[in-house]
């Protein structure tokens, strides 16, 4: 497990690459991995592109991660270029190693004590947790994020086409005719009113007709009477010419 280390310049101390300057280290700017590799350089949320690029960014991976180191270095150039010309940026890989893709925190830090070969095989498991049946990478993390956020956008923009909808219906008087919302409540008002007259209109049959068998009864209840008391019922006029030629 050692971090591919540039030629070493022969001033500094051989093993870290730094000069010790009594209370404070520095690095060397001969033979130091960040400054000989161009770590500064590196921009970890770009996207390299190309073989160079693409190789700095493994060193600077292996620099920043211990659990890499335990790749050898052919085969992390190798893993990680199938991701970086996937669009994944360093950083994704960061992310990758640290988070499967779910969501869920990995439980696996490298410690010195790890075999390598452990090591080595915990991080490809990691890797290849990140591809497809296929073993090609999936979308990265940022890809991922950024789909979300379209996905989000889009629903937002629908939200918003449909009160900017509502709204321009609101204003526009004519609207509520080409719904047809306002004819169906003037039929249901003329329907209504047409309902009112047949109510009235049987309510003054049914008067009628209470009046006219009202009138009836009377006129049996007075010709019973006048039987009783003897008393002829007037008759008409040709009953009465009639009897008196008798
Ligand atoms: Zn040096």
């Amino acid at each position: 497990m050692a971090v591919e280390m540039p030629p070493w310049c022969g001033e500094c101390d051989p093993d870290t690459r730094r000069f010790d300057l009594g209370d404070s280290e520095r690095r060397c700017a001969q033979c130091h991995p960040y400054w000989a590799f161009g770590h500064d350089s590196v921009e970890p949320r770009r996207v390299p592109v190309g073989r160079a690029e693409q190789e700095q960014a493994a060193r600077w991976l292996a620099y920043e991660l211990v659990s890499l180191r335990a790749l050898p270095t052919d085969e992390l150039r190798r893993r990680t270029r199938k991701f970086f010309e996937a669009g994944w940026s360093p950083m994704d890989i960061v992310h990758a190693l640290d988070f499967d893709p779910d969501g869920s925190l990995v439980r696996f830090a490298p410690s010195a004590e790890d075999p390598a070969d452990r090591v080595q095989r915990r991080v490809l498991n990691l890797l290849s947790a990140w591809c497809d049946e296929n073993g090609d990478p999936l979308l990265s993390p940022a890809q991922q994020a950024e789909v979300r956020r379209e996905r989000m956008h889009s629903r937002q923009r629908a939200q918003q086409e449909k009160w900017a909808e509502l709204a321009a219906r609101r204003t526009d008087p004519q609207a509520s005719v080409r719904s047809g919302a306002r004819q169906i409540a003037a039929a249901a008002a003329l329907r209504a009113k047409q309902m009112h007259l047949e109510a009235r209109q049987r309510e003054r049959a049914a008067r009628l007709a209470d009046e006219q068998q009202q009138r009836r009864r009377d006129e049996q209840i007075r010709e019973q009477l006048s039987r009783l008391q003897g008393i002829p019922l007037p008759r008409n006029g040709s009953d009465a010419l009639e009897e008196s030629r008798t």
